[in-house]
């Protein structure tokens, strides 16, 4: 079996016909939806408003530059290595992600069936921490307290939001954050073989139904 076809069986490619009667459907976010990436850019938006103006006021503007090249960097090359390429997202046709969270981002490696290796979670979870943690220490040195303390509340909304909204329907279920429930993750495997394969080789032990 090629690559391609080892990805046609991903749940992303059925047919409405065949949703229909899909026990989780309501459970997972399996279709793109633009009203889930309008909401995730928006709290985003929220989130760097109070940081960059906290980072340009306390006279470290210019190393903003240097945290927008490591977050497109990051979005762009590492975490689509390292998380997106074992999402059924990425199995979708096409060479551009069409996700509530990277829309429109180059697919740039192979589609992986199997879940996140540890290595790869904490690769992911240290890259995000960057990210978050960057603009911090330049509002301290430069006195921005109010900003620095907006920014911090921003943050922990954003990681509400997303927890409590997205990562309970996320399919890609070996991701740190994710929250969807096993049993709900055992029904999506069943569907789609390829992906259950894969989680087995990796050691994933499905519940007896
Ligand atoms: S999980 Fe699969 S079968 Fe169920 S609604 Fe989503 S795409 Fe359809
Ligand atoms: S849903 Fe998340 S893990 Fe999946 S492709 Fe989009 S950003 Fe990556």
């Amino acid at each position: 079996m090629s690559d391609h076809d080892a990805t046609r069986d991903i749940c992303l490619r059925r047919s409405p016909s065949e949703c229909s009667d899909c026990s989780i459907k309501d459970r997972i976010e399996c279709r793109f939806r633009r009203r889930s990436l309008l909401r995730f850019f928006l709290t985003f938006l929220v989130c760097i408003i109070p940081a960059f103006a906290g980072v340009i006021l306390a006279g470290y503007g210019w190393f903003i530059v240097g945290w927008i090249i490591y977050m497109a960097l990051f979005l762009q090359v590492w975490e689509n290595r390292i998380l997106c390429s074992h999402c059924p997202y990425y199995a979708e046709e096409g060479t551009t992600l069409r996700c509530h969270a990277n829309y429109g981002l180059r697919k740039l490696w192979k589609y992986q069936p199997g879940p996140m290796s540890r290595w790869e979670r904490l690769q992911f979870v240290l890259g995000l921490i960057l990210i978050v943690a960057y603009p911090l220490p330049f509002m301290i040195l430069g006195g921005q307290y109010l900003l620095f303390g907006i920014t911090c509340l921003t943050i922990l909304i954003f990681l509400a939001i997303l927890s409590t909204q997205m990562c309970v329907h996320c399919m890609n279920f070996s991701c740190p954050l994710n929250r969807v429930p096993k049993a709900v993750i055992d029904t999506f495997l069943r569907q789609n073989p390829p992906m259950k394969k894969a989680w087995e080789e990796a050691g994933y032990k499905l519940d007896p139904e």
